[in-house]
């Protein structure tokens, strides 16, 4: 099933789903504060946490299995119960495309479900490398959270991708300058990652020894320093 930590509750055709696919290697507090301005701004009655097996754009990085991104998901979004985790691009192959999950998503929540697609200003950038960028705008309003050191040129994106500006709505949220990669490098840095996630995700990366080995390779001489 691929909603989860709703005990009880029934997938139904619930009106607002807000959407915030990612690696989540790990899952952070960037995250967690783009999900939560989103739910409360857009009033969203669900915001579903989509882990992929691997991005399609990382396929030469190695990622954590998806067993220890879902579990340090679980722990970060405990205590919030309209987040949930949503294994639907771990139940099929990889690579996992945005357009199919939307897909995927639309059909378990029903015709009258409005999708939220949430991501930061990093992101949309890449929007039209994505597969169907057409449907994926087609499929669910494109929520774009400002993100520290990301301006993408949005007149350039809707001259090749018409009807984007109709779909995207974008929100200005608290801006948090930490990144998955920073937070590996970190770890592997034996730097403090402590109030840039959960403390039960952080407990986690500790208790299961994640990233220590991380891209150790190519840490820079100031890294080292
Ligand atoms: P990585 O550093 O490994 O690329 P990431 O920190 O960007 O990871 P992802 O899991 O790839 O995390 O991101 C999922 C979504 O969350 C993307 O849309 C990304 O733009 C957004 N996001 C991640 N961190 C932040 C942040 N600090 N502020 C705003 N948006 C963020």
């Amino acid at each position: 099933m691929a909603l989860e930590r709703v005990s009880g509750v029934a997938a139904r055709a619930a009106t607002a789903i807000g959407v915030l696919g990612g690696t989540f290697d790990p899952i952070h507090n960037g995250h967690l504060v783009i999900a939560e301005e989103a739910r409360v701004r857009l009033q969203l009655d669900r915001v579903l946490f989509v882990p992929a097996q691997a991005s399609p754009f990382k396929q030469n990085q190695h990622t954590t299995p998806a067993t220890h991104r879902c579990r340090m998901i679980e722990l970060a979004i405990a205590g919030n119960p309209t987040f949930a985790l949503s294994r639907v691009d771990l139940q099929r192959p990889a690579p996992s495309y945005t357009v199919d999950t939307l897909r995927l998503l639309k059909q378990e929540w029903g015709e009258g479900s409005q999708l939220y697609f949430i991501m930061g200003q990093d992101a949309i950038a890449g929007l039209l490398a994505w597969r169907d960028p057409a449907e994926i705008i087609r499929l669910a309003r494109l929520v774009l959270m400002r993100r520290p050191g990301h301006a993408p040129d949005i007149q350039h994106l809707e001259a090749q991708l018409p009807g984007l500006r109709e779909s995207l709505i974008i929100l200005d949220s608290p801006e948090l300058s930490v990144s998955s990669t920073e937070l590996r490098r970190r770890v592997a840095m034996g730097w403090p990652i402590r109030y840039q996630v959960p403390d039960s995700v952080m407990h986690y990366i500790m208790a299961h020894q994640l990233y220590r080995d991380y891209d150790s390779a190519s840490l820079t001489a100031d890294q080292h320093a």
